[in-house]
């Protein structure tokens, strides 16, 4: 719990320290007085880029097969439909190189958005905490691994507000903070149209205090309808595209 804590803190202390916990499964107990620290992100981090396209990572050795397996699996769309190529560490890391660390956390899954820069002579991990359900889905394990590669969440675009309604009488107000836009100063959308079926837009009740009504409404021709939103089997074209924009990839190949 300290640890978290402290995470907490440091993210919404530290210029660079952005950092998403997620509510997926209602693991987060929307009534734990802690999880205000777990959730909080600030929003006015510049996005911040890995140096180089290739991205060395780790699994932890308590994973299972299957964890592993889902991790292989999710990281292997990124090798397969982007110029980014993972790969894993069979020994310690190069000097000086951070590398993505994916862990098992009892409850949490979240990670920092975007290259955390690495001190003077420094070298280290970059954590990505996952719980057993988030360990288990590919899916998820993409959505986090595209907020450290410097994706927000869909529904934090600067121009989301064109798109949806946030019902905030559904939501406890410490969490409001969840669900704030990012500036355009800061976050740019690479003109890639919203997206609904994003694997980075919440669900339509994430955070509800009533999870049978929503806490996301699409705006349709200006009018806020319930609808599906978000999902967890993967990347689509549209966050694909911004990973290839982001990093530079050869989008003619
Ligand atoms: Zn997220």
């Amino acid at each position: 719990m300290f640890q978290f804590l402290l995470l907490g803190l440091l993210a919404g202390a530290g210029a660079w320290g952005t950092e998403y916990f997620e509510n997926y499964y209602n693991e987060i107990d929307v009534d734990d007085e802690q999880a205000e620290v777990k959730t909080r992100n600030a929003m006015s981090s510049p996005r911040q880029l890995w140096p180089s396209t290739r991205i060395y990572y780790r699994i932890a050795s308590d994973c299972s097969p299957e964890e592993v397996a889902n991790v292989h699996t999710a990281l292997a769309t990124f090798n397969e439909q982007s110029c980014l190529q993972f790969e894993e560490l069979t020994g310690p890391a190069p000097p000086g190189s951070r590398y993505v660390y994916y862990k098992k956390s009892e409850k949490l899954c979240g990670t920092r958005i975007g290259y955390n820069p690495l001190p003077v002579f420094g070298s280290g991990s970059h954590d990505v905490l996952l719980s057993p359900k988030c360990m288990a889905v590919p899916g998820i394990i993409q959505h986090e691994t595209l907020h450290l590669l410097g994706l927000y969440h869909e529904q934090s675009r600067p121009d989301r507000d064109d798109h949806v309604v946030i019902d905030y009488d559904n939501i406890p107000r410490k969490y409001w903070p969840q669900f704030m836009a990012t500036s355009s100063s800061t976050t740019t959308t690479y003109d890639v149209p919203y997206d609904f079926e994003s694997v980075m837009h919440y669900p339509k009740n994430a955070f509800a205090t009533d999870p049978s009504k929503p806490t996301i409404r699409a705006l349709v021709d200006g009018v806020p309808m319930e609808r599906e939103m978000g999902q967890t089997v993967g990347p689509t074209e549209g966050d694909l595209f911004k990973i290839r924009k982001m990093y530079k990839c050869d989008l003619t190949a």
